[in-house]
Protein backbone atom coordinates (compact mmCIF):
# COMPACT_ATOMS: atom_id res chain seq x y z
CA UNK A 1 0.00 0.00 0.00
CA UNK A 2 1.33 3.57 -0.76
CA UNK A 3 0.08 6.85 -0.15
CA UNK A 4 -0.99 7.13 -3.64
CA UNK A 5 -2.99 4.50 -4.58
CA UNK A 6 -6.62 5.19 -6.25
CA UNK A 7 -4.75 8.44 -6.94
CA UNK A 8 -4.94 9.79 -10.65
CA UNK A 9 -2.01 11.40 -12.27
CA UNK A 10 -3.22 13.50 -14.71
CA UNK A 11 -7.34 13.94 -15.87
CA UNK A 12 -10.10 11.51 -16.11
CA UNK A 13 -10.64 11.60 -19.85
CA UNK A 14 -13.96 11.29 -20.41
CA UNK A 15 -14.48 14.49 -18.04
CA UNK A 16 -15.02 18.00 -20.50
CA UNK A 17 -12.81 21.13 -19.59
CA UNK A 18 -10.71 18.72 -17.15
CA UNK A 19 -7.60 18.39 -19.43
CA UNK A 20 -4.75 20.90 -19.27
CA UNK A 21 -2.76 20.16 -22.54
CA UNK A 22 -1.61 24.05 -22.24
CA UNK A 23 1.89 25.21 -20.37
CA UNK A 24 0.04 28.55 -18.99
CA UNK A 25 3.30 30.09 -18.42
CA UNK A 26 2.21 32.84 -15.98
CA UNK A 27 5.52 33.90 -15.63
CA UNK A 28 5.30 35.56 -19.47
CA UNK A 29 1.86 37.27 -18.58
CA UNK A 30 3.51 40.44 -17.30
CA UNK A 31 6.02 40.77 -20.13
CA UNK A 32 4.39 43.16 -22.13
CA UNK A 33 7.13 43.17 -24.91
CA UNK A 34 6.78 39.29 -24.55
CA UNK A 35 3.26 39.60 -25.03
CA UNK A 36 3.43 41.83 -27.97
CA UNK A 37 6.32 39.57 -29.95
CA UNK A 38 4.08 36.56 -28.52
CA UNK A 39 0.66 37.45 -30.26
CA UNK A 40 2.67 38.73 -33.49
CA UNK A 41 4.49 35.65 -34.26
CA UNK A 42 2.65 33.43 -37.55
CA UNK A 43 2.26 30.37 -35.21
CA UNK A 44 -0.26 32.21 -32.98
CA UNK A 45 -3.44 30.52 -32.70
CA UNK A 46 -6.59 32.33 -31.00
CA UNK A 47 -10.04 30.49 -29.16
CA UNK A 48 -12.74 33.53 -29.92
CA UNK A 49 -15.31 33.96 -27.80
CA UNK A 50 -18.44 36.29 -28.28
CA UNK A 51 -21.82 36.87 -26.05
CA UNK A 52 -20.56 33.66 -23.99
CA UNK A 53 -20.44 31.43 -27.35
CA UNK A 54 -17.10 30.28 -29.30
CA UNK A 55 -16.71 31.29 -32.57
CA UNK A 56 -15.44 28.07 -34.75
CA UNK A 57 -14.03 28.10 -38.22
CA UNK A 58 -13.39 25.16 -40.86
CA UNK A 59 -10.60 23.92 -41.98
CA UNK A 60 -10.88 21.08 -44.75
CA UNK A 61 -14.23 20.70 -43.75
CA UNK A 62 -13.36 19.98 -40.71
CA UNK A 63 -14.57 22.26 -37.05
CA UNK A 64 -11.45 24.61 -36.09
CA UNK A 65 -11.51 26.21 -32.40
CA UNK A 66 -7.95 27.25 -32.62
CA UNK A 67 -7.92 30.25 -35.71
CA UNK A 68 -5.16 32.04 -37.63
CA UNK A 69 -4.79 34.99 -35.15
CA UNK A 70 -4.49 37.50 -37.89
CA UNK A 71 -7.87 36.40 -39.54
CA UNK A 72 -9.37 36.37 -35.60
CA UNK A 73 -8.15 40.37 -34.99
CA UNK A 74 -10.02 41.22 -38.13
CA UNK A 75 -13.74 39.60 -37.35
CA UNK A 76 -14.97 42.22 -34.99
CA UNK A 77 -13.82 44.75 -32.34
CA UNK A 78 -12.32 42.91 -29.78
CA UNK A 79 -13.10 43.69 -26.40
CA UNK A 80 -10.63 41.59 -24.30
CA UNK A 81 -7.48 39.46 -24.83
CA UNK A 82 -5.82 36.86 -22.84
CA UNK A 83 -3.07 35.10 -23.07
CA UNK A 84 -4.05 31.31 -22.39
CA UNK A 85 -0.52 29.90 -22.51
CA UNK A 86 1.70 27.75 -25.06
CA UNK A 87 1.31 24.53 -26.98
CA UNK A 88 4.75 23.60 -27.44
CA UNK A 89 6.24 26.40 -28.75
CA UNK A 90 3.25 27.94 -30.17
CA UNK A 91 1.07 30.80 -28.37
CA UNK A 92 -2.55 30.67 -27.70
CA UNK A 93 -4.39 33.29 -27.18
CA UNK A 94 -8.25 34.03 -26.06
CA UNK A 95 -9.81 36.90 -28.11
CA UNK A 96 -13.39 38.16 -26.55
CA UNK A 97 -15.16 39.78 -29.47
CA UNK A 98 -17.87 42.48 -28.30
CA UNK A 99 -21.43 41.00 -28.45
CA UNK A 100 -22.55 43.53 -31.38
CA UNK A 101 -20.36 41.25 -33.50
CA UNK A 102 -22.52 38.40 -33.26
CA UNK A 103 -25.26 38.46 -35.87
CA UNK A 104 -22.41 39.44 -38.19
CA UNK A 105 -20.42 36.00 -37.50
CA UNK A 106 -23.79 34.10 -37.09
CA UNK A 107 -24.12 35.38 -40.62
CA UNK A 108 -20.74 34.12 -41.81
CA UNK A 109 -20.26 31.29 -43.68
CA UNK A 110 -16.67 30.48 -42.92
CA UNK A 111 -17.64 30.19 -38.96
CA UNK A 112 -19.90 28.56 -36.82
CA UNK A 113 -21.33 28.94 -33.46
CA UNK A 114 -21.83 26.53 -31.01
CA UNK A 115 -22.60 27.20 -27.36
CA UNK A 116 -20.11 25.45 -25.09
CA UNK A 117 -22.76 22.77 -23.56
CA UNK A 118 -23.26 21.57 -26.80
CA UNK A 119 -19.72 21.15 -27.72
CA UNK A 120 -18.81 19.35 -24.72
CA UNK A 121 -21.38 16.82 -25.07
CA UNK A 122 -21.11 16.19 -28.65
CA UNK A 123 -17.39 15.80 -27.90
CA UNK A 124 -16.50 18.10 -31.21
CA UNK A 125 -12.95 18.38 -30.27
CA UNK A 126 -10.34 16.71 -28.43
CA UNK A 127 -10.26 17.01 -24.28
CA UNK A 128 -7.32 19.93 -24.95
CA UNK A 129 -9.07 21.87 -27.12
CA UNK A 130 -12.18 21.68 -24.78
CA UNK A 131 -10.38 22.54 -22.28
CA UNK A 132 -8.74 25.73 -23.90
CA UNK A 133 -12.58 26.85 -24.96
CA UNK A 134 -13.53 26.42 -21.41
CA UNK A 135 -10.81 28.38 -19.89
CA UNK A 136 -11.57 31.33 -22.57
CA UNK A 137 -15.11 31.38 -21.59
CA UNK A 138 -14.65 31.33 -17.56
CA UNK A 139 -12.08 34.21 -18.06
CA UNK A 140 -14.08 36.25 -20.48
CA UNK A 141 -17.04 35.68 -18.84
CA UNK A 142 -15.64 36.75 -15.48
CA UNK A 143 -14.39 40.20 -17.10
CA UNK A 144 -17.32 41.31 -18.73
CA UNK A 145 -18.87 41.20 -15.44
CA UNK A 146 -16.05 42.94 -13.12
CA UNK A 147 -15.80 45.87 -14.86
CA UNK A 148 -16.37 48.37 -12.06
CA UNK A 149 -13.70 47.44 -8.43
CA UNK A 150 -15.78 45.75 -5.95
CA UNK A 151 -14.12 47.67 -3.38
CA UNK A 152 -14.50 51.44 -4.30
CA UNK A 153 -16.77 51.41 -8.15
CA UNK A 154 -14.70 53.02 -10.24
CA UNK A 155 -13.75 50.81 -13.57
CA UNK A 156 -11.25 48.47 -13.69
CA UNK A 157 -8.88 47.90 -16.52
CA UNK A 158 -7.11 44.57 -17.68
CA UNK A 159 -3.81 43.57 -16.83
CA UNK A 160 -1.54 40.56 -16.71
CA UNK A 161 -2.34 39.21 -20.42
CA UNK A 162 -5.62 38.82 -19.21
CA UNK A 163 -5.19 37.19 -15.80
CA UNK A 164 -6.08 40.20 -13.57
CA UNK A 165 -7.73 43.54 -13.22
CA UNK A 166 -6.34 46.67 -11.59
CA UNK A 167 -8.24 49.22 -10.15
CA UNK A 168 -6.13 52.78 -10.62
CA UNK A 169 -8.65 54.97 -7.95
CA UNK A 170 -7.76 52.49 -4.84
CA UNK A 171 -5.12 50.32 -6.29
CA UNK A 172 -6.98 46.97 -5.74
CA UNK A 173 -6.14 43.95 -7.28
CA UNK A 174 -9.00 41.50 -8.73
CA UNK A 175 -8.74 38.36 -9.57
CA UNK A 176 -10.57 35.98 -12.17
CA UNK A 177 -12.68 33.95 -10.09
CA UNK A 178 -13.62 29.86 -9.87
CA UNK A 179 -16.78 28.72 -7.43
CA UNK A 180 -16.18 25.73 -5.98
CA UNK A 181 -18.88 23.51 -5.94
CA UNK A 182 -19.81 19.89 -3.72
CA UNK A 183 -21.40 17.66 -6.21
CA UNK A 184 -21.83 14.34 -4.18
CA UNK A 185 -23.62 10.84 -4.41
CA UNK A 186 -24.77 9.83 -0.49
CA UNK A 187 -24.69 5.77 -0.43
CA UNK A 188 -26.40 3.60 2.01
CA UNK A 189 -25.12 0.17 0.71
CA UNK A 190 -26.43 -0.47 -2.01
CA UNK A 191 -28.21 1.60 -2.89
CA UNK A 192 -27.21 5.76 -3.57
CA UNK A 193 -29.75 8.75 -3.24
CA UNK A 194 -30.70 10.51 -6.57
CA UNK A 195 -32.35 13.92 -7.04
CA UNK A 196 -34.52 15.91 -9.60
CA UNK A 197 -34.25 19.66 -9.52
CA UNK A 198 -37.38 21.13 -10.94
CA UNK A 199 -35.44 22.54 -13.80
CA UNK A 200 -34.68 18.94 -15.36
CA UNK A 201 -36.31 17.24 -17.45
CA UNK A 202 -39.01 15.25 -15.89
CA UNK A 203 -37.14 11.81 -16.35
CA UNK A 204 -33.89 13.11 -15.22
CA UNK A 205 -31.73 12.18 -11.98
CA UNK A 206 -28.55 13.02 -11.18
CA UNK A 207 -26.49 13.45 -8.32
CA UNK A 208 -27.07 16.53 -5.33
CA UNK A 209 -24.84 19.43 -5.51
CA UNK A 210 -24.54 23.27 -4.03
CA UNK A 211 -22.29 26.04 -3.53
CA UNK A 212 -19.58 25.83 -0.90
CA UNK A 213 -20.05 28.93 1.28
CA UNK A 214 -17.74 30.29 3.37
CA UNK A 215 -15.68 28.49 6.40
CA UNK A 216 -16.45 25.43 4.92
CA UNK A 217 -14.59 22.56 3.78
CA UNK A 218 -15.89 20.67 1.06
CA UNK A 219 -16.64 17.40 3.33
CA UNK A 220 -18.54 19.87 5.25
CA UNK A 221 -20.42 21.31 2.07
CA UNK A 222 -21.36 17.74 1.06
CA UNK A 223 -23.11 17.17 4.20
CA UNK A 224 -24.34 19.91 4.63
CA UNK A 225 -26.20 20.14 1.15
CA UNK A 226 -27.58 16.84 1.75
CA UNK A 227 -29.05 17.17 5.26
CA UNK A 228 -30.83 20.29 3.83
CA UNK A 229 -31.81 18.98 0.59
CA UNK A 230 -33.16 15.72 1.01
CA UNK A 231 -33.19 15.36 4.92
CA UNK A 232 -30.33 12.67 5.06
CA UNK A 233 -27.77 12.36 7.74
CA UNK A 234 -23.57 11.47 6.09
CA UNK A 235 -21.10 10.48 8.13
CA UNK A 236 -17.90 9.51 6.19
CA UNK A 237 -16.98 11.57 2.77
CA UNK A 238 -14.66 10.76 -0.29
CA UNK A 239 -13.24 12.67 -2.72
CA UNK A 240 -13.35 11.14 -6.24
CA UNK A 241 -13.07 13.73 -9.07
CA UNK A 242 -13.23 16.85 -9.74
CA UNK A 243 -14.14 18.98 -13.02
CA UNK A 244 -13.95 22.76 -14.32
CA UNK A 245 -17.53 23.77 -15.33
CA UNK A 246 -17.42 27.04 -17.28
CA UNK A 247 -20.98 28.05 -16.59
CA UNK A 248 -19.98 30.34 -16.00
CA UNK A 249 -17.20 29.23 -13.79
CA UNK A 250 -17.61 26.89 -11.09
CA UNK A 251 -15.01 23.81 -9.92
CA UNK A 252 -17.16 20.58 -9.46
CA UNK A 253 -15.79 18.67 -6.17
CA UNK A 254 -17.22 15.11 -7.24
CA UNK A 255 -17.46 13.18 -3.60
CA UNK A 256 -18.82 10.01 -2.11
CA UNK A 257 -20.70 10.28 1.00
CA UNK A 258 -21.77 7.74 3.33
CA UNK A 259 -25.32 7.88 4.15
CA UNK A 260 -26.15 7.36 8.23
CA UNK A 261 -29.87 7.65 7.87
CA UNK A 262 -32.55 6.85 5.02
CA UNK A 263 -35.58 9.06 5.76
CA UNK A 264 -35.77 11.35 2.61
CA UNK A 265 -36.98 14.89 3.65
CA UNK A 266 -37.37 16.87 0.39
CA UNK A 267 -36.79 20.68 0.60
CA UNK A 268 -37.75 23.02 -2.25
CA UNK A 269 -34.65 22.86 -4.28
CA UNK A 270 -35.72 19.33 -5.38
CA UNK A 271 -38.47 17.90 -6.88
CA UNK A 272 -37.73 14.36 -5.97
CA UNK A 273 -35.22 12.59 -4.72
CA UNK A 274 -35.23 8.43 -4.60
CA UNK A 275 -33.02 5.81 -3.38
CA UNK A 276 -31.59 3.19 -6.86
CA UNK A 277 -30.24 0.09 -6.24
CA UNK A 278 -26.77 -0.32 -7.95
CA UNK A 279 -28.23 -2.72 -10.37
CA UNK A 280 -31.06 0.27 -11.51
CA UNK A 281 -27.81 2.89 -11.35
CA UNK A 282 -26.58 0.29 -14.08
CA UNK A 283 -29.61 0.70 -16.24
CA UNK A 284 -29.87 4.54 -15.79
CA UNK A 285 -26.19 4.46 -17.09
CA UNK A 286 -27.11 1.89 -19.90
CA UNK A 287 -30.18 4.09 -21.38
CA UNK A 288 -32.32 0.84 -20.12
CA UNK A 289 -34.17 1.35 -16.97
CA UNK A 290 -37.76 0.16 -16.91
CA UNK A 291 -39.15 4.05 -16.00
CA UNK A 292 -37.35 5.36 -18.86
CA UNK A 293 -35.14 6.98 -15.94
CA UNK A 294 -32.10 9.34 -17.57
CA UNK A 295 -29.01 10.87 -16.12
CA UNK A 296 -26.49 13.04 -17.00
CA UNK A 297 -24.29 12.73 -20.10
CA UNK A 298 -21.04 10.84 -20.03
CA UNK A 299 -18.57 14.45 -20.25
CA UNK A 300 -20.69 15.42 -16.94
CA UNK A 301 -19.08 14.42 -13.80
CA UNK A 302 -22.59 13.22 -12.08
CA UNK A 303 -22.13 10.65 -14.28
CA UNK A 304 -18.81 9.84 -13.59
CA UNK A 305 -19.93 9.43 -9.93
CA UNK A 306 -22.76 7.57 -10.32
CA UNK A 307 -20.27 5.45 -12.65
CA UNK A 308 -18.03 4.84 -10.15
CA UNK A 309 -20.08 4.04 -7.43
CA UNK A 310 -22.14 1.18 -10.11
CA UNK A 311 -18.85 -0.10 -10.87
CA UNK A 312 -18.57 -1.02 -6.96
CA UNK A 313 -16.51 1.88 -5.83
CA UNK A 314 -17.54 2.12 -2.45
CA UNK A 315 -18.41 5.03 0.24
CA UNK A 316 -15.23 4.00 2.90
ZN1 LIG B 1 -11.12 50.51 -6.51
Amino acid sequence: VTLFDGARSSHTPELAFSAAGLHRAGELRDRAGTQKELMARPDARAIIICADTPVLGFANGELLAHHDIDLATGLGDIVEAAFLGLDGERPVFGLHLAPSSHEALKASSALKLIDMRSIAIQGLFTPDTVNDIGTAKALFSWHARHRFCSNCGAPTTPASAGWKRVCEACSSEHFPRTDPVAIMLAVDGDRCLLGRAPRFPATMFSCLAGFMEPGETFADAVRREIKEEAGVDVGRVRFLDCQPWPFPSSLMIGCLAEATSTTITLDDELADARWFTRDEVRLILAGQHPDGITCPPRMAIANHIMRAFAEGVSGS
